[in-house]
């Protein structure tokens, strides 16, 4: 610090580094890199463009309102769900978030799930893409995330949309699967029917290839994307399984999200670790069920979300790990006990988790009355016939493109999340929109990524991360279908769009410009989200790369 001087210049104090001793060649340029946060989110998500739209408002001379709308627009680019998603998404892009090197992740998940909300509040209409309408019809089978992903980025691009739905609601798995105290149902239906509004045309309770045959759907539709998701839940295969009193995951959930009455008795056995088995169990404890859930390896390699293990443990839900059910046995046709063998790790399997391996005598009786197979999901393909694969999962490029007109994403591609089905139903359209105008095949950009190691920690302010408030625990099961999660206030909303580093993209912070002693930067006239804040000018650059240096979020390289 002793070498620097400090120099008076229009508009405020800039402070110019001693001359270079060596004149370097190497000269400042401004590259814009790609984060972690985006990089990690599945729906391929502008996080960083978004949330920094909100914090620098005030410098692109935007009111708070303007803000807000400008950022929900970048963020629906990619993802027309940010109210659903910021309630269900287990957040991979904040796990990577660089944050994490300070006192932990911008919490983008829970502020994704404001911004949305605000939209729905505010009744913003999805943005249109192209003007000009196409005659090519679009078929997309399955109203679940990706094929409403897919319809909306074809309808945007001025594309005729059917989507095909065999249930009487649009929603797929978040609907079905997922409970109402986790994702309100009007949060869902609200953004679906947003996207509906762009024209599409949604046929419910149409089963393709039963209501409506495929040489008609061929017919009908010069592309075809294929969106059924993965939900025929699988029974154990175990003796005393087949009769009443047994349920898979899904087909239990379903039921209760459709109003129906199930009879599950007094105890309930939950068969598995996933994101199924954990949701089964809590809608069954809410039903009034004693729930013990069974799984046959340890806590470590339970696929659920971590917190919905956690509050499921607080509802008073047993979980047995390490035992597997062998035979169901019955009092008449009543369930009387799962019979459980306890298990102990080996070798881990293709998936890496350890092998459970059977203790050989250690089997015991479960008393209960009914039980529920949580273990895992595959697609119905039966009634599609040649639409569908040979064997149990269908194969596609990474475009999601399975043969030329026809595209698949989601589920019933492998199981995944929401954000995932959302990302491919994306990149299936892009693919199909490219192969339609015939354009080349979109290509991902290659954008050099920005690491912690970049970050000038120290410049940023402490600032712990804002958490989401919860409806008390004492409720949870007393008022079963509110929603437990209540979000952040508009003030914490507000707090936690500044924790964001703009990693990788100039945010006007003003330290090139004061450190540069030969004046190489000037402001730009018109300032814009995502683009930079300073012009270079370098005939008088003499590459003492203190710019570079002081840039606090990397954006500055030498080359
Ligand atoms: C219980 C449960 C909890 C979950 N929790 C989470 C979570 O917290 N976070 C998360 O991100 N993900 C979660 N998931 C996963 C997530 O729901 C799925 O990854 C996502 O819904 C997949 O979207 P999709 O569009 O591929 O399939 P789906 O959502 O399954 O939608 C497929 C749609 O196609 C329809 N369909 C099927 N066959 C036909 C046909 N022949 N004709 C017409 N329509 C048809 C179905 O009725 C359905 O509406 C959960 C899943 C389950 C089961
Ligand atoms: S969809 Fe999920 S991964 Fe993507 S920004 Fe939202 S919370 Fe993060
Ligand atoms: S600090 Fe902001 S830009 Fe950087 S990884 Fe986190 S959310 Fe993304
Ligand atoms: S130092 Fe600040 S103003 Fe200069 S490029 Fe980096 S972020 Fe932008």
């Amino acid at each position: 610090m002793g070498l620097l001087k400090k120099k008076k210049k229009k508009g405020g104090l800039r402070i110019g580094g001693a001359a270079a001793t060596q004149q370097s060649t190497l000269r400042p340029v401004r590259l814009t890199k790609l984060p972690p946060c985006i990089e990690h989110c599945p729906s391929g998500t502008d996080i960083r463009g978004w949330i920094t739209t909100i914090a620098q408002r005030e410098k692109f001379g935007l009111s708070d309102e303007e803000a807000y709308k400008q950022a929900w627009l970048t963020l629906v680019e990619t993802n027309p769900f940010p109210s659903m998603m910021g309630r269900v998404c287990p957040h991979p892009c904040e796990d990577e978030c660089n944050r994490t090197a300070k006192e932990g992740a911008v919490s983008i998940n829970a502020l994704e799930r404001t911004i949305g909300d605000w939209a729905l509040e505010k009744k913003l209409s999805l943005p249109i893409l192209e003007e000009d309408k196409k005659d090519e019809s679009i078929g997309v089978i399955g109203a679940g995330p990706a094929g409403l992903s897919f319809a909306y980025q074809m309808a945007r691009r001025g594309y005729p949309v059917t989507v095909y739905e065999k249930t009487s609601k649009p929603g797929g798995m978040v609907l079905w699967g997922i409970p109402f105290y986790r994702q309100p149902e009007d949060v869902l239906q609200n953004e679906i029917q947003r996207i509906i509004d762009l024209g599409i045309e949604l046929k419910l309770n149409t089963t393709v290839g039963k209501d409506i045959s495929i040489d008609e759907l061929k017919s009908k539709h010069k592309v075809i994307f294929l969106g059924i998701g993965a939900d025929k839940g699988r029974l154990l295969s175990a003796p005393g399984e087949e009769g009443p009193g047994v349920f898979t995951g899904t087909e239990y959930l379903y039921k209760v999200n459709n109003g129906e009455t199930v009879e599950i008795g007094k105890k309930v056995a939950v068969i598995g670790g996933g994101d199924t088995a954990i949701d089964a169990a809590r809608v069954a404890r809410r039903a009034g069920a004693e729930v013990t859930i069974l799984y046959r390896r340890t806590r470590t390699e339970m696929p659920a979300i971590d917190s919905e293990v956690e509050d499921a443990i607080k509802e008073d839900i047993k979980i047995e790990f390490l035992v597997a059910p062998i035979e169901i046995k019955r009092a008449g046709d009543k369930v009387s006990a799962v019979v459980v063998q306890k298990m102990e790790l080996g070798e881990p399997d293709d998936s890496g988790r350890r092998r459970p391996v059977p203790i050989e005598g250690s089997e015991y009786d479960v008393p209960i009355d009914s039980l529920i197979a949580a273990i895992s999901q595959q697609a119905d393909w039966s009634p599609l016939g040649e639409l569908g694969p040979e064997g149990k999962w269908i194969e596609a490029d990474k475009h999601g493109k399975v043969r030329d007109g026809l595209y698949c994403g989601g589920d019933a591609l492998n199981l995944g999340l929401a954000t995932i089905a959302i990302g491919q139903g994306r990149l299936a359209a892009e693919a199909a929109d490219a192969a339609l105008r015939e354009k080349p095949e979109p290509k991902s950009e290659e954008i050099p990524k920005i690491g912690k190691d970049r970050i000038k920690l120290d410049f940023y302010d402490e600032k712990a991360r804002v958490e989401r408030k919860h409806r008390p625990t004492e409720e949870w099961l007393s008022k079963p279908d509110e929603e437990i999660d209540l979000g952040i206030t508009s003030e914490q909303f507000l707090e936690e769009i500044n924790r964001c580093f703009s990693c990788g993209l100039c945010f006007g912070c003003e330290r090139c410009w004061m450190y540069c002693t030969p004046s190489c930067f000037s402001k730009v006239a018109k300032l814009t989200p995502g683009q930079p804040f300073y012009d270079i000018k370098l005939d008088t650059c003499d590459g003492c790369k203190k710019c570079a240096d002081e840039c606090p979020c990397g954006y500055i390289d030498m080359q």
